[in-house]
């Protein structure tokens, strides 16, 4: 028998709110990459997604739009989740940034808890 290493990497994952299919596993997201570190990344309010790191069912979404701007909804019962704007590049509240063009409503899916907690220091 041969050993299969497991990657214990955090688990990661977004989930519909209403009916809790996973939208998203594994990928990198909510990166605060404004250097004001302005609300407009706040967890709290919206997950921004990677450009570069979309996962294939919004990629299909955005290219049925040919990437202009659209809504994103769960592709297993329809529920409003997110957006995604590939038109007007709008940016971040205090300037210095553009926002990514994909994003979740926060309120709309479940988050994973360690994103609550990046803040957490640890004193021992
Ligand atoms: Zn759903
Ligand atoms: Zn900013």
């Amino acid at each position: 028998m041969r050993a299969i290493a497991i990657n214990m990497e955090p688990l990661k994952e977004i989930k519909c709110h209403k009916c809790r299919h996973v939208l998203l596993y594994g990928f990198d997201y909510s990166v605060n990459n404004c250097p004001q570190k302005c609300n407009s990344y706040n967890v709290h309010n919206f997950i921004f997604l990677d450009d570069n790191k979309i996962p294939e069912w919004i990629k299909f979404k955005i290219e049925e739009e040919n990437w202009t701007k659209g809504k994103l909804h769960c592709y297993n019962c329809g529920f409003k989740v997110g957006s995604f704007d590939f038109v007007s590049g709008r940016k971040c509240e205090c300037g210095s940034t553009v926002l990514p063009s994909v994003h979740f409503i926060t309120s709309q899916v479940d988050k994973p808890v360690e994103l609550c907690l990046f803040n957490k220091v640890t004193e021992k």
